[in-house]
């Protein structure tokens, strides 16, 4: 089922969306060569009670932690470890998700442990320039395979890999609803989008190949030919008119980014 969000619904999950984004940025910062992966799902999960809110991802169909920790290789769903100390050269992605007052925020993003090649910062920044690309598709009017095909087009135009088997999702009083959000697809095909409806759009792309395996723990899923891969994802809202809020990035401005001036 889809759920469509009214004003009130939408201030409650802009309040979650805020949050999280504090704690994605608290965990950037925390992000350096020798930090162990439990230590980053730790400070996580302090940060995410400390805000009145819970963690979405604790105890998510079995899952152990409040926070996917996925380095190189691993393309999403990494179990934090104490065992896994991050060095300097890697990618990791840090996909984290919380509820407050009963709404979900859900949100990833990629960071480089210290020094990284050219070749990692490129798929880093590509993998974010197609998120962007997919969330400005993301307005009344236009379908999900407007949000796929921008993304597609501008990731295999790079060189690299679509990940095919995980999506991004509806989102609201549940972490995961309706309707899957593909990274692939067709202009003007699929679901037709409507005001209030909230998605979360997380683009996951390889730098070869999109094939990935499942762990033994299954849970951590890694590209078949073991190159590296980039993740990043915001929850947002799709308004009346224009461009979409986007819900986990507080104040965040389109214009910006058309003028050339975004950091991102
Ligand atoms: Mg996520
Ligand atoms: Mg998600």
């Amino acid at each position: 089922m889809i759920t469509l969000k009214n004003a009130a619904q939408l201030a409650a999950m802009r309040a979650a969306g805020a949050a999280l984004y504090e704690v994605l940025q608290g965990l950037r910062e925390r992000v350096v060569p020798g930090v162990t992966t439990l230590a980053l799902n730790r400070w996580a999960e302090e940060a995410i009670r400390a805000r009145g809110a819970i963690p979405s991802f604790l105890g998510y169909e079995g899952f152990p932690a409040s926070l996917c920790t996925s380095v190189d290789d691993v393309v999403v769903h990494g179990i934090p470890s104490e065992r896994q100390a991050v060095q300097e050269g890697s990618l990791l992605s840090l996909d984290c998700g919380l509820v407050l007052d009963g709404w979900q925020a859900d949100s990833a993003l990629t960071v480089g442990v210290g020094e990284i090649s050219p070749e990692k910062e490129r798929l880093m920044r590509v993998t974010e320039a197609c998120f962007f690309a997919g969330a400005r598709q993301a307005v009344r009017g236009h379908t999900l395979g407007d949000i796929g095909h921008a993304v597609q087009t501008l990731a295999e135009r790079c060189g690299y890999g679509v990940i095919r088997d995980l999506t991004g999702h509806g989102i609201g009083r549940e972490m995961h609803e309706e309707p899957a959000v593909y990274n692939f697809g067709l202009p003007g095909h699929g679901m037709r989008l409507l005001p209030g409806m909230t998605l979360a759009i997380e683009p996951m792309i390889a730098m070869g190949d999109w094939h990935v395996d499942e762990d033994d723990d299954g849970w951590g899923v890694r590209t078949r030919d073991r190159r590296p891969a980039s993740h990043y994802e915001h929850t947002l809202a799709i308004g009346e008119n224009g461009l979409p809020e986007l819900l986990t990035l507080p104040g965040y401005s389109w214009k910006e980014r058309e003028d050339g001036t975004d950091p991102l």
